[in-house]
């Protein structure tokens, strides 16, 4: 189905609806403000919600820390060297390695 043809049925614009969709003023699950955020950035905020709930006993800052590093494993152009940490699926059982790196750099935005 084409634009026009959706149009002609009255159907929407795919995508626009969502397009305009403001977030809450604040977080219903943590009250955090969701001034300035986007419809989608609002989403991803309720996503680290659900998986730092079901993975690190509601950790947010645990569940973005474990996020970032997996982006860096993913990308990491020779695992080998240990350079990065290595990516570590969600298990449920999130508790820190022995020897594991930490990164008190990381810039945790949620
Ligand atoms: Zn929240």
């Amino acid at each position: 189905m084409t634009r026009d043809e959706a149009l002609a049925l009255g159907r929407p614009e795919g995508g626009k609806a969502v397009k305009t969709k403001t977030p809450p003023d604040t977080c219903p699950r943590c009250g955090r403000s969701m001034a300035g955020r986007t419809w989608h950035s609002y989403l991803g905020h309720l996503g680290l919600h659900g998986l730092a709930n079901n993975y690190f006993g509601g950790d947010m800052r645990a569940a973005q820390k474990r996020l970032q590093q997996n982006g860096l494993a993913r990308q990491d152009p020779f695992p080998g060297n240990g350079a990065w940490p290595r990516y570590r699926p969600m298990t449920g059982q999130e508790v820190p390695r022995c020897g594991e790196k930490e990164d008190k750099d990381a810039v945790i935005v949620f």
